[in-house]
């Protein structure tokens, strides 16, 4: 994460607010049982949030695991020199990875008894001391990665019987947790007990049990298991409008950039490539310094407001790839420099990236991670 002690000199960038995090995982750890720990997922630079500044804090609060997507997510927090178990959630094949997971202390998801084979081969072949710790993947339903439910005991004693493998963890995840309907759910949940029944009836210890992601965490205990793995919740929104009286939580990112223009165009004059905004009256225009190449969704284009002055401001004519122009018809006296609220909150109004996601058709975790690394991420609200 770039940190800078201020955004002065930026055109445009990414607030991080410190103190909500903690204040989220704290109110994730105050709702599991003190046996159940929490796992910060921290994959996708941390849902476009910055992955190493997000980990020590969630881990200064309680967190006590992560998760990644990749190996060069879980690296990039192990040069960091954060120490704590990392859980790799993505599939690996090539002897190449596996020598690159166990120089840097990952623990890999085995989803398949041919992987577990490759693993034992290239670990073999590598001077590496004891058993490498791992977690199996179960499909119970989500139809992605994992061995199915139903072949999970004879996947479990390959496993197990490979001397340099250590099941750490089994676990599963959940394909409509963030539905009010809970029948899928259960289904899934009654097929991992299922598998786990019987690999503890075939005499294999399992030491840690997942399945629950931000939904499942927040919607049901019996869901919890040994651990919960927790993204979207940590960085403050809601999985789904039904789980909104749960715990409560607080926006982390807050997406601002600056006016670097503001000038009168007549009537009848266009706004923008393609012409899609036509002033019907003298019009007051601002334009802001930031665009697509940020993050901000061109389908947005006419859209969407955003906060000036505590104010909602429409923005108008297509948004442009480092560019966007709003109507300040309502604040002529608006001047260059001054700072425009695309995400986050300014007095009592607020803009969230469920906004966004409704007024798109998508989720909320896609705007998240669709902001541009060109954007500095500043933390604030730093914790002592
Ligand atoms: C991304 C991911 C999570 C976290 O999901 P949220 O809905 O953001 O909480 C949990 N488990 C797995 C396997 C994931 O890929």
């Amino acid at each position: 994460m770039v940190k800078l002690n201020c955004s002065a000199t930026q055109r445009a960038w990414v607030e991080i607010d410190l103190a909500a995090v903690a204040h989220n995982v704290r109110q994730l750890r105050q709702s599991l049982a003190p046996t159940t720990a929490l796992m910060a997922v921290v994959k996708a630079d941390a849902y476009g949030h910055g992955a190493v500044t997000i980990a020590q804090t969630a881990l200064q609060q309680g967190a006590t695991w992560l998760g990644v997507a990749t190996i060069m997510e879980g690296l990039e927090l192990r040069e960091a020199g954060i120490e704590a178990p990392i859980l790799l959630l993505g599939g690996t094949y090539t002897h190449e990875q596996v020598r690159a997971i166990a120089g840097g202390a990952l623990q890999p998801t085995l989803c398949s008894p041919k992987q577990a084979l490759i693993f034992a081969e290239a670990l073999e072949a590598m001077p590496y001391p004891g058993a490498l710790p791992v977690h199996l993947k179960l499909d119970t339903g989500m139809s992605r990665l994992g061995t199915s439910w139903t072949e999970a005991v004879e996947f479990a004693r390959l496993v197990d019987c490979i001397p340099n493998l250590q099941i750490a963890g089994i676990y599963s995840h959940l394909a409509t947790a963030d539905s009010p309907d809970p029948t899928v759910m259960g289904l899934q949940q009654s097929r991992f007990d299922q598998a786990i029944g019987q690999i503890r009836a075939a005499g294999i210890a399992v030491p840690c049990l997942h399945l629950a992601n931000s939904a499942a965490a927040l919607a049901d205990h019996a869901l919890h298991y040994d651990m919960v793995r927790v993204g979207l919740a940590v960085y403050g929104l809601y999985p789904a409008v039904h789980l909104r009286g749960t715990i409560e939580l607080r926006p982390v990112m807050q997406v601002k950039a600056r006016i670097t223009q503001v000038k009168t165009i007549p009537a009848g004059m266009g706004v923008s490539y393609g012409y899609r905004f036509m002033a019907d009256r003298e019009t007051r225009l601002a334009v802001v310094g930031i665009g697509y190449a940020d993050g901000v969704p061109r389908n947005l284009s006419g859209q969407m407001t955003v906060l000036v002055r505590g104010q909602r401001i429409p923005q108008i004519g297509a948004i442009t790839m480092d560019q966007l122009m709003l109507d300040v018809n309502q604040i002529p006296d608006v001047q260059e420099g001054e700072v425009v609220t695309l995400l986050g909150q300014e007095g009592h109004d607020r803009i969230s990236a469920d906004d966004w996601a409704n007024n798109l058709g998508t989720i909320s975790w896609e705007i998240l991670c669709g902001f541009k690394h060109r954007l500095p991420r500043v933390a604030i609200g730093e914790l002592s």
